[in-house]
């Protein structure tokens, strides 16, 4: 078998990197066709230098200068701007698209990657929350997958194959709980960047990170379970695992269920998603149960971490609704990490800008962004207060 051409949106960051290692470990089944970077042009450089993209992708002419200085090869293409992204995912000769973008900079290119007949494999679940069903339509008009990087969904996703999904009764998301999982409520407040930033089990870019202290990156990733799996968000519940190990389950309507389980590292969802249906080997380490020695799982403080309600209560809304919740939370978590205002703000705008949106239908792109759009500049009012 031949290998697989992949196209990294966002080669620079935490996921982009360790796709980065799985394709250097498995070069005969992965082949790195074109990368982006937005900001960190050298790390971009010297993880183009060492897998040879023929194309790249980089935010303007300043970056692109940047990036040549760096480079030891010429690319057949770089491209720039948010149209050089778009063009980077239609690649002519790539098969896939790795979306690893933080935010929602990933969705007009995972439209256009969908429209250009590649498969995807997503990491940003920012994509579906904002357009799920815009994003699931194209990929059925085309014929295309999305094979979720997730490692929640990546595990669900395994657990369903063979199955049916009329047989599934529930699908459960494990959450590590975040820095803050056992801590007293009245602390909450006096939370600093770095105690937030200290993730127990997972190293990851920085907004994700402070999604997982707040228990929005679970509430994010009930909204991407429902569209991935197509099941009603009732149906999607949460239990906290602080070990990170069982990565979700399916519950079947017999009662039985399925986990999945691995070491807490991304290289595993990102090369079951880039290497599917294969399963191969590679430098991946094993479990070894004996040294685990015990896996707990709790109920999530569903109280002291509103999260997981507004996520709900915005999915159930439906429509443009969790695109505002997105949007709010990916303000709140800028104006968190810029020291601008305390750690449970960040919910308490996002329950403020969900307050304030109209109910819409999710009819097209144009009304998401507006939905966005707005949802941001409520939001920016209220940290301003
Ligand atoms: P990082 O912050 O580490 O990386 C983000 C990447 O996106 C970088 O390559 C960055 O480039 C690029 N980027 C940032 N802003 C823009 C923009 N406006 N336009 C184009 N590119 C941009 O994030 P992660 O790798 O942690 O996360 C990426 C996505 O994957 C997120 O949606 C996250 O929720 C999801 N995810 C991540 C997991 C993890 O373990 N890290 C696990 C599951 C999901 P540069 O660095 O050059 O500025
Ligand atoms: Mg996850």
């Amino acid at each position: 078998m031949s290998a697989r051409r992949i196209v990294v949106l966002g080669a620079t960051g935490s996921i982009g990197r360790s796709a980065c290692r799985v394709a250097k470990d498995l070069p005969d089944r992965v082949q790195i066709a074109g990368m982006s970077g937005f900001r960190n042009m050298a790390r971009l450089a010297a993880a183009a230098n060492e897998l040879r993209p023929e194309a790249l992708a980089v935010p303007d002419a300043a970056a692109e200068a940047e990036l040549r200085a760096g480079l030891d090869y010429a690319p057949a293409h770089i491209f720039t701007g948010e149209e050089g992204l778009v063009r980077l995912a239609s690649l002519p000769g790539a098969e896939m698209v790795l979306v690893a973008i933080v935010g929602t900079g990933g969705l007009r290119p995972t439209l256009a990657a969908l429209q250009a007949g590649k498969d995807i494999a997503l990491a940003s679940k920012e994509v579906l929350v904002v357009a799920g069903e815009l994003v699931m339509a194209a990929a059925r008009r085309g014929g295309r997958r999305i094979l979720p990087v997730d490692s929640e969904h990546n595990a669900i996703f395994q657990c369903l194959e063979g199955h049916e999904v009329r047989h599934v009764k529930r699908l459960i998301l494990t959450a590590s709980g975040g820095p803050f999982r056992t801590w007293a409520e009245d602390r909450l407040r006096a939370v600093t960047r770095e105690e937030a930033l200290r993730h127990p089990t997972w190293r990851m870019g920085e907004k994700i990170t402070i999604d997982s202290a707040t228990l929005f990156n679970k509430g994010l990733e009930m909204i991407e379970a429902r569209w991935l799996f197509g099941l009603g968000i009732g149906s999607i519940d949460v239990v906290i695992h602080p070990q990170s190990i069982v990565h979700s389950m399916v519950e079947f309507v017999d009662g039985s269920v399925l986990a999945q389980m691995s070491h807490s590292d991304m290289r595993f969802p990102i090369q079951y998603a880039l290497t599917w249906p294969e399963r191969l080997a590679g430098s991946l380490p094993p479990l070894e149960f004996a040294r685990l020695g015990k896996l707990d799982f709790e109920e999530p403080r569903y109280d002291v971490f509103p999260a997981l309600d507004l996520a709900r209560q915005a999915a159930g809304r439906g429509g443009v609704v969790p695109a505002a919740l997105n949007a709010a939370n990916e303000v709140a978590v800028a104006e968190f990490l810029a020291g601008r205002m305390a750690f449970p703000r960040i919910w308490e705008i996002v329950a403020g800008v969900l307050d304030e949106t109209p109910d819409a239908p999710a009819t097209d792109l144009e009304t998401v962004l507006a939905a966005d759009g707005a949802a941001r500049r409520a939001a920016q009012r209220l940290a301003a207060v």
